[in-house]
């Protein structure tokens, strides 16, 4: 099959044949109908995350399975699913509690890119290539666990459902999970990526007010508008931290970090009010460190909380968000800004980190 690797950090991404073994035990193969461009593979190719090279790159996808491995029930040739890049075991003290986001037992094999067993399905020029995330879907095909699946009905356009895999369910997640926000609160987001927006329009559609939303390029306006935020700040203005305390009258009460940069973080903490709640959604590069003044975090009653993965229980809720994008109350279509064959998956990365769009997908078949 074709497939986009990563041989090394500042090396173009080589689209060529990439060998795939068959899915073993509790494992399936997906045809790939599309994948989107995400900020954590682009993390991974400048060299933020470290994971294992060389690798198949892509974690936000959908596609039809091909076939199924021994012992797997539930799923069978045909059926259109959405990948997860963190698939749950189902059994551990995370999942049992309805939080599989924090389940560690396949964490361990996506920082060694391989699958159960430890060992990669993938291949290339004789050497072993490995796994991003478990998922690496800018390929024809990706061979996964059967829990990093979710079957969502026929019909759904594959852009819809491989944006649902992790931009929306991360975004619209950090707002009615991990910040459970209320009508009428006040909401900043900070970072307008294909997240931030997510986060946006979770925020909107949970009716918070205002939703205040901050990029620092300014044609993420009336995208952010079209996403449901009231007011849009220039991220590049040196008094950004007092004009969003200034729209939400006093700080807001939930403020969202949407990118990862940990100097955005502290401008989001400062962003809220008394009381205030700041959300980490952004997967920060490791070894990096943000400042808070922790005298106000204790005596204002602040918080700031992490959220991956949108805090959510796939199973549960990808197919809800589906259900919701289908009777026009989440926009999805509006998240594609452009789409590109495998062949160019270098355009589409250069696409990207322009910063000025929404999101990319890539068809793995064009
Ligand atoms: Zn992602
Ligand atoms: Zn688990």
């Amino acid at each position: 099959m074709r497939a986009a690797v990563l041989w090394e950090i500042g090396l173009p991404l080589s689209v060529e044949e990439v060998e795939l073994d068959p899915p073993q035990d509790g494992e399936i193969e997906v045809a790939i109908a599309c994948s989107g461009v995400c900020g954590s593979d682009i993390h991974q190719l400048v060299g933020e995350y470290a994971l294992p090279l060389p690798c198949v790159l892509g974690h936000e996808g959908a596609g039809v399975v091909e076939r199924v491995g021994p012992g797997v029930t539930g799923l069978a040739p045909g059926d259109p699913v959405v990948l997860l890049w963190r698939s749950p075991c189902g059994r551990c003290e995370f999942c049992q509690a309805g939080r599989p986001a924090l389940c560690s037992e396949a964490a361990e094999l996506r920082q060694r890119g391989v699958l159960v067993g430890g060992r990669s399905r993938l291949r290339a020029r004789g050497k072993t290539v490995h796994h991003f995330l478990g998922v690496s879907c800018w390929a024809e095909y990706a061979v996964v666990p059967a829990s990093a699946a979710v079957r969502i009905p026929p019909g759904v356009p594959p852009e819809h459902a491989a944006l649902v895999g992790c931009a929306v369910v991360t975004g619209v997640g950090a707002a009615w999970n991990a910040a459970s926000l209320r009508p009428g609160q006040s909401v900043a987001v900070f970072g307008c990526g294909g997240v931030g927006l997510n986060v946006v329009q979770g925020a909107a559609a949970a009716a918070a007010h205002p939703v205040v939303a901050v990029d620092v390029q300014p044609s993420k306006e009336s995208l952010a508008r079209t996403f449901g935020a009231t007011h849009f700040v220039d991220g590049n203005r040196p008094d950004l931290v007092a004009e969003v305390c200034r729209l939400t009258g006093g700080g807001a009460e939930v403020a969202f970090e949407a990118v990862g940069l940990p100097a955005l973080a502290e401008q989001a903490v400062a962003a809220t009010r008394r009381g205030g709640r700041t959300v980490l959604v952004g997967v920060a590069p490791g070894g990096t460190t943000a400042r808070f003044d922790p005298q106000a975090l204790v005596q204002q009653e602040r918080a700031i909380i992490g959220c991956l993965y949108g805090s959510c229980r796939p199973a549960e809720e990808i197919p809800r968000l589906l259900r919701m994008a289908a009777a026009g109350r989440l926009r999805l279509q509006e998240l594609v800004s452009r789409r590109y064959p495998l062949a160019a998956i270098g355009e589409a990365v250069e696409a990207m980190r322009s910063g000025a769009l929404a999101r990319v997908v890539v068809d793995p078949r064009a």
